[in-house]
């Protein structure tokens, strides 16, 4: 594969860029090699600046559900771009969009658009800190939030990819009220909430993780955290970046029938454009100023062309459940084919799926949470990396994430998939 074009690229970037790119794990260097600058993306291929092309699983890390560039999408773009591009005034769009937002996510009464998931997970934390009266909040390990100071504490993503889960510039001061619990042990969390009686104002997490790699909540975790969060008054916050419109269109809280205090969305919510909200019931989010205290705002929220593009996506989501059905299929269909290739190979390497997100993780082990995901061979993931890569894959570039699938993908795209993944095993394990 030729990728001089690229090479250069990412060359000359970094006298410019830091590191060459404008989020850390797009630079490689989790898997080794360099990046692959992008031209176009079409469907589900990727085209690069040297002409290759890829087959697309990690789709903008989840936006592109139904694939890039879609029709729809862009149409409502480029015709909401008629009007001109922003106003920081209201506009009906807006009203338009949290109303449905309402109707699809079980939690949210009321929600506040943000450009970012770091922005919608930055406020939501501030508006149950407002509300309870209380400082601390737990977060579990391994788990991303996006990168405001008070997460970046045992990040998982792009954090933990390049070896800085705990970041420097983060204050003692700020650090001191992130609360860390490992993923799917209940006693963990009643052993925190005992310590730290009446202090805690809430408990954040992703209800299916995707940021330490694929993991799946034990039965009855979530009701048990939703049930000691309603116990002790600590407001129970989902962060549904990921999960939220992709799981289910109501998202992992739909899917897994429990409902929590606040939500936090973004990809999917804005079909391609940067956007993010938070949202919850009436009483939290009526603290949000300028219906009440807490202070949250931005120039560019509820962004007229980004509105147009997320409401294009969820009326389209809303309305075809078949889109569900289908990525479940698509999600099943390689989940099943990559474990049974493994297995013929001698190499039950673990994989863990739900609908349209998966990981395959380098280790036999289960894994289960941020401990045992740290037990993959990462060198190996790289090298796995690459043989897809060469072979016109495109995987997220590091071990930490979770695959994001799009309806683009038909059953002849998969089985390319699953030869390339059948060859790149051969290739790295002999
Ligand atoms: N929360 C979760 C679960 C995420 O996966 C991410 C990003 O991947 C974020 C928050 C941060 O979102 P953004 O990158 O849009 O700031």
């Amino acid at each position: 594969m030729q990728i001089s074009e690229s090479k250069r690229l990412f060359a000359h970037a970094k006298n410019f860029i830091p590191g060459g790119v404008n989020s850390p794990v797009r630079a490689f260097r989790a898997v080794g090699g360099e990046p692959i600058f992008i031209q176009k993306a079409n469907g589900a291929y990727l085209y690069d600046e040297d002409g290759n092309s890829y087959i697309e699983l990690i789709n903008s890390w989840g936006p592109m559900i139904l694939g890039h560039n879609h029709p729809m999408i862009r149409e409502s773009v480029i015709q909401a771009m008629e009007n001109g591009t922003s106003f920081g005034a209201p506009t009906a769009r807006e009203v338009e969009i949290a109303e449905l937002i309402v109707s699809m996510v079980p939690s949210v009464e009321k929600v506040r658009m943000v450009n970012s998931g770091t922005e919608a997970t930055m406020s939501a934390i501030r508006v149950a800190r407002g509300y309870t009266g209380r400082d601390k909040f737990i977060k579990m390990e391994g788990h991303y939030h996006g990168h405001g100071d008070s997460f970046l504490i045992s990040a998982g993503s792009g954090a933990i990819t390049m070896g800085n889960p705990d970041s420097p510039g983060v204050t003692v001061g700020t650090a001191k009220d992130t609360l860390l619990a490992p993923y799917n042990d209940l006693q963990a969390i009643e052993t925190l909430v005992a310590a730290n009686k009446g202090e805690i104002a809430a408990l954040i997490l992703e209800p299916v993780p995707g940021n330490m790699g694929l993991c799946l909540p034990n039965p009855g975790y979530l009701q048990g955290l939703r049930e000691i969060c309603t116990r002790e008054g600590i407001v129970l916050i989902f962060d549904e970046v990921m999960t939220g419109f992709r799981l289910a269109k109501g998202g992992a809280q739909e899917l897994f029938g429990v409902t929590p205090d606040m939500t936090t969305l973004g990809k999917i919510i804005g079909g391609g454009m940067p956007v993010g909200a938070y949202g919850g019931k009436k009483e939290i989010m009526e603290f949000v100023s300028p219906a009440g205290p807490v202070y949250q705002a931005g120039t560019l929220s509820g962004n007229p062309i980004a509105m147009a593009a997320g409401l294009t996506m969820l009326n389209y989501l809303n309305t075809h459940p078949e889109v569900y059905t289908r990525l479940n299929e698509i999600g099943m269909q390689l989940a099943s084919g990559i474990a049974s290739i493994n297995h013929r190979l001698g190499h039950d390497f673990t994989l863990n799926q739900l609908g349209s997100m998966y990981s395959l993780f380098f280790t036999e082990e289960s894994v289960v949470d941020f401990e045992t995901a740290k037990k993959s061979d990462t060198a190996l993931f790289g090298k796995y990396f690459q043989g897809m890569l060469k072979r016109g894959v495109y995987l997220a570039p590091s071990q930490f994430e979770s695959l994001f699938l799009s309806t683009a993908l038909t059953d002849d795209l998969i089985a390319q998939i699953l030869q390339a993944h059948e060859e790149s095993m051969k290739e790295i394990l002999g």
